[in-house]
């Protein structure tokens, strides 16, 4: 699995990329975005329940990641917040983050794969492609030695990719800033 920071990049690149204007600078959205690009680990805590490892199971697909949306926007509706739907989306596009870069990554933990399409289908998904190196879950001077090298190379993967949303926004209010003034001279 990438590990916490390549997930809460991922999620703040989704916020960054798809923030309506204005909302931008919303910190319940960037919030709502990068926490759901993490929740999904949070299904290693079910061991604690019935000694099972369900990791990678159900609680990595785009099933329960449309009840989170479904939640997250109740619970926006319930706190009066402005238009809840587009939190309850936000949530979605982030924990879709979370799986595609999951399905992107080295896995050497069996069950291989992530049950990304639960539950239209109970199958394990991986991609052929590695991206991210595994992050390992032990801790000795060899593990932590490769999981520092791991979390450099996600850094230097999903920075450029969250610099780059940052500025395609930049250009699209400066064209969309250009436009206005534009019209303006011509209506003048
Ligand atoms: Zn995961």
């Amino acid at each position: 699995m990438p590990s916490p920071l390549a997930h809460a990049l991922a999620g703040l690149t989704v916020h960054v990329a798809t923030a309506p204007a204005g909302e931008l600078a919303s910190r319940r959205r960037a919030a709502v975005t990068v926490g759901a690009a993490l929740a999904p680990d949070l299904d290693f805590a079910w061991r604690l329940l019935d000694g099972v490892n369900h990791h990678q199971a159900q609680g990595h697909s785009i099933g329960v990641g449309l009840v989170v949306a479904a939640a997250v926007t109740l619970v926006a509706a319930a706190g009066r917040a402005p238009r809840p739907w587009a939190l309850g989306l936000a949530a979605l596009a982030g924990w879709t983050s979370h799986l595609l870069l999951d399905l992107l990554n080295v896995d050497t933990s069996p069950p291989i794969g992530l049950m990304a399409l639960w539950p239209f289908s109970a199958g394990y998904f991986k991609s052929p492609w590695s991206l991210f190196l595994d992050i390992g879950r032990t801790l000795n001077w060899r593990t932590v030695r490769h999981d520092v090298v791991a979390i450099a190379w996600e850094v230097a993967v999903l920075c450029p990719v969250l610099i780059a949303a940052w500025r395609g926004r930049a250009r699209r209010r400066a064209g969309a800033w250009h436009g206005a003034r534009v019209r303006e001279q011509i209506s003048g």
